[in-house]
């Protein structure tokens, strides 16, 4: 008899997973759950629309899905459709692989206010998430403001200084490329709340900014405080620091945007009437390796806040969870719980080791995950088990296919040949099931 494998979410963190349990050439079949009838979490809806490229990857993570003994359970959302103990009941293993959807707050007065939003809503918003399919960002503003210093504060600063032109070939949805192509936003200011040599930016993507078709980029104090690379050992800080220098030496060329990168910077309120008409900020000092406010404090004016501060992870229904990291506790992907190991229950991704990581870092995250199922079950003796599908059946779960996902990939690819961009994406559910043939999502 084969085990029985569920991985719940089909992001990177889950498909790498599937990838290391399959390399094993033990007898299994493998369901991928998903909420979604799209596969690929962050890397449908996370990764930067104009980093194509990167993207590529869905083709190597797509690879399980040729063998017949994988599934993909699409539109199945767990905690709602079906709950951890019927999981556990019908699989061997249960591996969560469901990432870190809330976006980390700064804790100051005005982050309420309208105007004001977390970059992971902003991030779903242009990748065409279903979960915002709805929201309207105008970005009739003529500054935005971004708060952080890490790759998905980059990413939002590019994507609102990019071009139309640059933007056309990306597959963000139709109506958000007309968004983008109206902005009114002119200046869009970084807010940084160290020095350049603690940026966690990496270096390839700050480089990025140098290639910008009509944005200048504006280091604050003209690079004044920048140290000298060569100063640095860390091979990634000295290379951010001669792209800084290279910024700061750029004269600018009077584009049509300019991207304010400013140091030692915090926000510590964000002020408005009845929505965000500035952040006020304070210039902090490094003392000792320290963070300082000096007292110097200046009000910025902008009509728009995107805070990027990191994610959180949220508690999964019948797992322990960790609230001061927002993670699962666990041994080498094994959940713990009460110091002792949950039988059959695993993590990987965002879930397991917090939201840090590049999409590659999820091949050996995955794979060790991959390795402690295997290893457990290989001690384990074989059940037989129902079908998860008969249940959702039974519920009327209208559950999606990897067909189904790929009729809908060939539809946004025809979307983009005749809008005269590349592919497009769907963003809206209703329309997302049409093509997938996952019926109404009401039941
Ligand atoms: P991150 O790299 O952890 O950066 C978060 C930033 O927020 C840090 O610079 C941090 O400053 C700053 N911050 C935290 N609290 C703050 C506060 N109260 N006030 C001001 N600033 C504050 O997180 P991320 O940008 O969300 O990225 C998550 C992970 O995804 C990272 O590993 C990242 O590299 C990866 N990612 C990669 C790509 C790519 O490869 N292209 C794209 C997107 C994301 P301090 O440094 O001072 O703590």
């Amino acid at each position: 008899m084969s085990v029985r494998i569920a991985v719940v979410g089909s992001g990177p963190s889950g498909l790498y997973t599937v990838a290391g349990l399959l390399a094993s050439k033990v007898p299994m079949s493998v369901d991928v759950i998903d909420r979604l009838p799209t596969p690929f979490g962050l890397v449908r809806y996370g990764v930067a629309p104009d980093h194509a490229k990167m993207k590529i990857v869905s083709k190597v993570l797509s690879k399980p899905f040729v063998r017949d003994d994988v599934r993909y359970l699409g539109n199945v959302e767990v905690g709602r459709d079906v709950s951890h103990a019927e999981l556990v009941e019908r699989y061997d293993a249960v591996v969560y692989a469901c990432g870190s959807e809330h976006d980390r707050r700064l804790g100051i007065p005005g982050e309420d206010l309208p105007g004001v939003l977390g970059a992971g809503e902003f991030v779903r918003w242009y990748n065409g998430h279903p979960d915002v399919a709805d929201v309207e960002h105008t970005l009739d503003v003529d500054s935005a403001v971004v708060v952080g210093a890490g790759n998905v504060a980059l990413d939002v600063a590019r994507v609102l200084s990019r071009t139309a032109e640059e933007l056309r070939d990306t597959d963000v949805p139709t109506r958000v490329w007309g968004i983008l192509r109206d902005s009114a936003i002119r200046d869009v200011h970084v807010l940084i709340r160290r020095g350049p040599a603690e940026a966690k930016f990496t270096p390839a993507e700050l480089f990025q900014l140098s290639e910008l078709a009509d944005a200048d980029v504006e280091v604050h104090d003209g690079g004044a405080g920048i140290p000298h690379p060569e100063s640095v050992k860390d091979k990634r800080t000295r290379q951010n620091l001669e792209t800084f220098q290279m910024l700061a030496s750029t004269p600018s060329q009077g584009r049509r945007r300019r991207l304010h990168l400013r140091f030692l910077t915090s926000p510590l309120e964000i002020v408005g009437a009845s929505r965000v008409e500035g952040v006020a900020v304070e210039r902090n000092d490094v003392v000792d390796g320290r963070l300082v406010g000096t007292g110097e404090r200046t009000v910025l004016p902008t009509g728009m806040v995107v805070t990027a501060v990191g994610f959180r992870g949220s508690p999964v229904e019948g797992l322990p969870f960790d609230d001061g990291t927002g993670t699962v506790p666990h041994e080498a992907g094994r959940v713990i719980s009460d110091g002792v190991p949950l039988t059959g229950v695993y993590v990987a991704g965002w879930l397991k080791r917090g939201p840090t990581g590049v999409i590659g870092t999820n091949r050996p995250d995955g794979g060790e995950t991959a390795a402690s199922v295997l290893a457990d079950l290989a001690d384990r003796p074989r059940t037989e088990r129902d079908d998860l599908l008969e249940l959702l059946a039974t519920r009327s779960v209208h559950v999606t296919d990897w067909a189904g996902w790929l009729r809908l990939e060939e539809h946004e690819g025809e979307r983009g040949a005749t809008s005269g961009r590349g592919r497009v994406k769907v963003h809206d559910l209703p329309t997302m099931l049409h093509y997938t043939g996952g019926g109404s999502r009401g039941r």
